[in-house]
């Protein structure tokens, strides 16, 4: 494992004032910007990253407009609300009309689905309560000792870390469950190289779930699949390093992979959390909104813990899948990265931020929802 560190490449050695400041410089973005643009073979080349944070850094910092014009940075399935399929946010609105109270994140009520939508369930005299994380949860369920409290617990890995914990803790009150919809990200990576009209030439892992994961997990990329993978962080000088070295490496027929994000992610990650994750969920295929069945992507709570399961703890009748979004939205388009926002007729138009018709551009990590915040252009 080699290539460029951000950290070195940014002169950061040691405790500053501003942690930040050498990932954030101006200069040092634009020489790295210049010298992708040095290197860069001669044709249309495609990057690919899987994380709703980098295609915030991409566009809050107008990366794209200092790449070069045949180099395409693209946002793959990288958002955990947009991918939620419609049945599991049906179990969680069945749920609130039974009487339990759902705690969720903000961005899962306003997801728009063939069922309703969790803000509908509240309106309709649910108890949806808004959390920040499961210990929101645990305190819901103290404070609640006669009601059942449903988790509904979304998120790739770094958010099925803590759930893990908390359920493989075996100290969660008895009226607290989770509705679990969790999501591994190496899987739907994997099934996207599988599609064969889109052409990727290196993905760019995201550098939080490899925190968790540990850099380990993306060699797969490079060894089985030959192509060229860098962890980044979240800087612009992070992305942009990751970027220059998938670079070299599609110049010079190599793949191999980069963490560009040594100063957070290990090539081992943190294993009292995966531990934790193995103690508490099964991995399964599982359903992605927009994508379909992807094998070996779900993460359900094992039968040991089947208290804490609000599917088995209901006795829940399993809504079909379908992949089903509104019509004419192209999100399944924007989340394979086969088209940018602006290629859906609707972007701007019917659907925006205060009127999202789509999954993408709900959640603050949606892209379409990301490029309406930055103006739409693309950054
Ligand atoms: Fe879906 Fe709206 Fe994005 Fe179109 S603009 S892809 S409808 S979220």
């Amino acid at each position: 494992m080699s290539g460029l560190n951000a950290g070195a490449a940014a002169g950061v050695t040691g405790p500053a004032a501003n942690p930040f400041a050498g990932f954030r410089d101006p200069a040092l973005a634009r020489d790295l910007a210049q010298t992708i643009r040095a290197e860069i073979p001669d044709r249309q080349v495609k990057i690919m990253h899987v994380c709703g944070s980098h295609e915030h850094t991409v566009q809050k910092w107008s990366l794209r407009s200092i790449l070069p014009e045949n180099l395409e940075i693209f946002a793959g399935p990288g958002c955990p609300v947009c991918v939620c399929p419609s049945h599991e946010v049906a179990e969680a609105i069945e749920l609130a009309r039974r009487g339990a109270i759902i705690a969720t994140y903000g961005d899962m009520m306003r997801v728009p689905t063939p069922y309703g939508s969790l803000a509908g369930a509240k309106t309709a005299g649910g108890d949806v309560r808004l959390i920040y994380g499961p210990m929101d949860a645990v305190g819901l369920a103290s404070d609640n000792p006669g009601r059942q409290v449903v988790l509904f617990a979304v998120g790739f890995e770094t958010t099925a870390a803590p759930n893990a914990a908390l359920i493989a803790s075996g100290a969660m009150p008895g009226n607290l469950s989770l509705l679990t919809s969790h999501r591994l990200t190496v899987p739907a990576m994997e099934l996207l190289l599988g599609i064969g009209d889109i052409h990727i030439d290196a993905f760019i892992a995201p550098g939080h779930v490899s925190v968790i994961t540990g850099s380990g997990e993306w060699e797969l990329f490079a060894e089985a699949y030959g192509m060229p993978v860098a962890v980044a962080g979240f800087e612009p000088v992070d992305f942009l390093s990751a970027v220059l070295g998938l670079v070299r490496q599609i110049s010079r027929g190599d793949a191999r992979l980069d963490n560009t994000y040594g100063r957070a992610v290990t090539p081992e990650g943190n294993r009292y959390a995966q531990r934790a994750m193995a103690e508490a969920f099964e991995t399964v295929p599982s359903w992605w909104r927009g994508i379909g069945r992807v094998p070996r992507s779900g993460q359900v709570i094992r039968e040991k813990w089947g208290e804490a399961d609000a599917r088995r703890r209901f006795e829940l009748t399993r809504v079909p899948e379908r992949q089903e979004l509104p019509p004419g939205c192209s999100c399944h388009l924007v989340m394979l990265g086969k088209i940018h926002p602006t290629g859906c007729p609707l972007f701007g138009k019917k659907c925006t931020p205060a009127t999202p018709y789509g999954p993408c551009m709900v959640s603050h990590e949606g892209t379409c929802q990301i490029w309406s915040q930055f103006g739409g252009t693309g950054g």
